[in-house]
């Protein structure tokens, strides 16, 4: 059955795959999105699409449109980005969760909130299954966006239990893949474009520190099943891939995949990086029949390629 799908933040690296993936199955979708950390880029490919429409917007002020499901993804992901004006995260993931909580309140709209695995902070408990409280400090510099999406799964689940709301949340573990942004931050898009243009990768700490990643395609796979279980399952899930990777690895994955000859760069370590992080992601399977396809290598390949392209860099060229 077709219908009209809000997607915030929308023009950013995961929901302008959302975007597509939406109208692709034949739905409406409304986009909005602030610019922040999004590009018109990402979405331009779709602005003739007749069932596409954009909106520029600050979920951080009232919105009102009509809408049958609301996929909240407003929010800056990459943590130079979300650290960049703290006050602004934590009102885009709590004002902004309160609006698209109210928002499908009158609508009677189901709604889903791209969660994280950072509400688990610096983590003991590994892997990480969804009972597990976290570690999180509430004062550092990355609380405006821990403690922003843990507030915002908070209202949530609130709006669930009070209002009856019809919600939905996923805890997503670094995801990578084409449209993330050559200057994003993050340490996949980091390491490709540092060794597509011959510099040093530049490895955080001693790069013994793990992540677990995620390819695009997969995750999104995941956000729609989730919107689509029935209804009564909230969440909140993880959606991540269990591949465990230190940043050495990942450092060195990248060098072989590209051939650089780039050499890799030392930098501190920034202040509460997660030692560690990997999903359990039993309840994914076993409610959503999900589980990951795509392996790092692969994805890997799949992301070069794009940034290959988009930094007009020829095939077996390393540098610029
Ligand atoms: P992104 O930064 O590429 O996308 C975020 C989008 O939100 C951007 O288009 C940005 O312009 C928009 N935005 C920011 N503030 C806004 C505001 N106030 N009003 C309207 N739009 C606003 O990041 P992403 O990786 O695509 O992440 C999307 C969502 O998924 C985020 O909520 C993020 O917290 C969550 N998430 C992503 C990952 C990941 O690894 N990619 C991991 C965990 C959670
Ligand atoms: N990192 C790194 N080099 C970079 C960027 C990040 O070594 O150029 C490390 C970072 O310290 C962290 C991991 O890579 O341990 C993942 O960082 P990212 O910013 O991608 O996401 P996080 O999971 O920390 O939010």
């Amino acid at each position: 059955m077709k219908k009209t799908i809000l997607i915030t933040g929308g023009a950013g690296f995961l929901g302008s795959h959302l975007c597509e993936r939406l109208l692709h199955s034949g739905h409406e979708v409304l986009c909005v999105d602030n610019f922040f950390t999004g590009d018109k880029e990402n979405i331009k490919h779709l602005f003739s699409h007749p069932l596409f429409e954009l909106l520029r917007h600050d979920v951080t002020f009232p919105l009102y449109v009509e809408a049958d499901e609301i996929y909240n993804l407003a929010c800056p992901a990459s943590p130079v980005h979300y650290q960049y004006d703290p006050v602004q995260t934590t009102k885009t993931s709590v004002h902004g969760a309160i609006n698209m909580l109210g928002l499908a309140k009158r609508l009677k709209a189901r709604i889903l909130q791209a969660s994280t695995s950072e509400v688990y902070g610096d983590p003991e408990i590994h892997p990480q299954t969804e009972d597990y409280w976290g570690r999180v400090n509430p004062i550092g510099p990355r609380s405006c966006y821990d403690e922003g999406k843990r507030c915002a799964e908070t209202l949530f689940f609130d709006y669930h239990r009070q209002c009856q709301l019809d919600i939905k949340v996923v805890r997503i573990f670094n995801t990578y893949g084409p449209h993330m942004p050559p200057d994003d931050g993050r340490v996949v898009s980091n390491f490709i474009v540092q060794a597509l243009r011959g510099e040093d990768l530049t490895v955080y700490g001693d790069g013994s520190q793990t992540r677990s990643f995620c390819y695009v395609d997969d995750l999104i796979d995941a956000m729609v099943l989730m919107m689509e279980s029935p209804k009564g399952f909230t969440g909140p899930v993880n959606i991540g891939n269990p591949g465990e990777f230190t940043m050495l690895e990942l450092a060195e994955n990248v060098l072989r995949l590209t051939g650089s000859t780039s050499s890799i760069a030392f930098k501190p370590l920034p202040i509460d990086d997660p030692r560690q992080r990997r999903p359990d992601i039993t309840l994914a399977k076993t409610k959503l029949g999900w589980e990951p396809k795509v392996c790092l290598e692969d994805g890997l390949r799949m992301t070069i390629e794009y940034f290959r392209k988009r930094l007009n860099i020829p095939p077996h060229t390393t540098f610029v």
